[in-house]
């Protein structure tokens, strides 16, 4: 007999941590408190339901990464993808959903899982360690008082109830030709460097088209109940800044100080900065920069930007109401919080972004739990999978100063060695090729599956 595991929301992230812990023998109670208390934006009282889109984005395995975790995740047996493929709808190269049947089938296939049991409540506070094992996954909006407990437990500055989040680009397509490294005034940064950020010179004219196509963009509206939610002043959009004054940007985000352009051996009128935003040094986010342009805009305006021409984007900027943790400081490679480790955390709350990345998650969560209950060892995924590029990201990989929540893209993957010279397409098919190999590996080497079973 083991203990049971007391998974808190059953939306994408719990639904498929509750399916993957019970299929590996270990009773679940999955505690959601729909209909009991709402949320501002979930209308019905099915598990795992899409509060907006009906899209898992792209479906390519071979050359995209979100396509590529629907593979692992398929091969890992996810109930949210096997439910996902029973009620796809036509929608190209993406996997689109039919949302209430796709609700519907994660639903019953839990009702009736002979391990599961869904108890319909709101938890109000975290669980003490009577509760022996526990997943919280209770999402961007997560109930007032649970998030009350978390920040008690976590410290006030480790939980965000708004991401703001600045565009992020992938270095190999910035234009090294124009751009140069060089910290303000060559400061010694914490790491030791004088030149940790990336710069990109604008001069006047360029400027002042920048700043006019910021007040032109066409943005997206703050809904109603995220104009009531605090510490939004603190992170204002780049274009809110831009329309106080034309010359605000120069003077705070885009200010060129302690700044010199090599090619020139000036001061730019004003400059975009990049920082660092992995620890591979593949990603740079562009700094201050959040913002509620819409996704197209953002490429078209951002890539006017000297340097940035060809940028590729591994995930455009957005501002929204959502509540995580601060996971790479607070959270161990398995998911469990440091300071109280019958505590795990998964789904959109760990500062991962999006339907298939909580679902993720939440797999890797109800298999760390159940592994740990059934007192048997599980690794975590290799990092050139999806999986585990994700999992090492929040656990570790990302900044934990900086933290804001991320897609899964290839800019989280190990690059392969430059002698390798693979670039382009060839290189995500490399990686997707690579990724698959690995999770084979992982998957067969899990044997905690069988001895479950036994
Ligand atoms: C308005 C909005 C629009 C979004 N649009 C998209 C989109 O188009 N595409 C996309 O990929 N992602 C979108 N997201 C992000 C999306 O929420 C997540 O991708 C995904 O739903 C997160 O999964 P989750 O399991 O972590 O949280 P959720 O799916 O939200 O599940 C959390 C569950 O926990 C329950 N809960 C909360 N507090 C408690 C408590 N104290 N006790 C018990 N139960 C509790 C909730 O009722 C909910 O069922 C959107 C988010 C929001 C807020």
């Amino acid at each position: 007999m083991t203990a049971d595991l007391h998974i808190i929301g059953g939306g994408l992230a719990g639904s498929e941590a509750a399916w993957q812990a019970a299929e590996s023998g270990i009773p679940v109670i999955l505690h959601e408190m729909r209909p009991v208390r709402g949320t501002e934006a979930h209308q019905t009282d099915s598990l795992a339901e899409l509060v907006c889109s009906n899209s898992f984005r792209s479906d390519d395995a071979a050359n995209n990464a979100v396509g590529l975790l629907h593979e692992e995740m398929r091969r890992a047996g996810s109930l949210v993808m096997r439910a996902a493929d029973a009620h796809k709808l036509p929608a190209g190269g993406a996997l689109a959903v039919d949302r209430h049947a796709f609700s519907a089938a994660v639903s019953k296939a839990l009702e009736n899982h002979p391990r599961v049991r869904l108890s319909r409540e709101e938890i109000t506070g975290l669980p003490s360690a009577d509760w022996e094992s526990v997943i919280v996954a209770t999402g961007p909006l997560t109930s007032a008082s649970l998030g009350a407990s978390i920040a008690d437990a976590t410290g006030q500055d480790q939980l965000a109830f708004f991401d703001a989040i600045a565009p992020i680009i992938h270095r190999e397509s910035i234009d090294f030709g124009i751009a140069w490294f060089q910290s303000r005034y060559d400061k010694e940064g914490p790491g030791g460097g004088v030149a940790d950020y990336i710069n990109l010179p604008l001069d006047e004219e360029q400027y002042r088209n920048f700043v006019a196509a910021l007040l032109e963009g066409e943005k997206t509206d703050f809904k109603q109940w995220e104009k009531t939610t605090p510490y939004f002043e603190a992170c204002l959009p780049i274009e809110v800044m831009a329309a106080r004054g034309e010359q605000t940007l120069a003077f705070g985000p885009m200010k060129p100080v302690g700044l010199q352009d090599p090619r020139s051996n000036r001061r730019p009128h004003a400059v975009v900065q990049l920082r660092q935003d992995n620890k591979l040094g593949t990603l740079w986010n562009m700094v201050g920069f959040q913002t509620k342009l819409k996704h197209a805009e953002q490429v078209r305006i951002f890539r006017t930007i000297p340097g940035l021409e060809k940028a590729q984007f591994a995930r455009l900027g957005g501002l929204h109401r959502n509540t995580f943790i601060n996971s790479p400081r607070l959270l161990d490679e398995q998911l469990r919080l440091k300071s109280r480790p019958h505590l795990r955390f998964a789904g959109q709350i760990t500062g991962v972004e999006g339907y298939v990345e909580s679902a993720a998650i939440g797999l890797l969560a109800g298999r760390f739990a159940a592994a740990e209950l059934l007192e048997i060892s599980a690794l975590p995924p290799p990092r050139t999978t999806a999986l585990g590029a994700l999992l090492s990201h929040i656990t570790g990989g990302a900044d934990a100063r900086t933290f804001q929540p991320m897609n899964v893209n290839f800019g989280l993957f190990p690059e392969f060695p430059k002698s390798a010279k693979i670039r382009g397409k060839d290189r995500k098919q490399a990686m997707s090729a690579r990724a698959m190999q690995d999770l084979s590996g992982w998957l067969s080497g899990a044997r905690w599956e069988e001895a479950a079973a036994e």
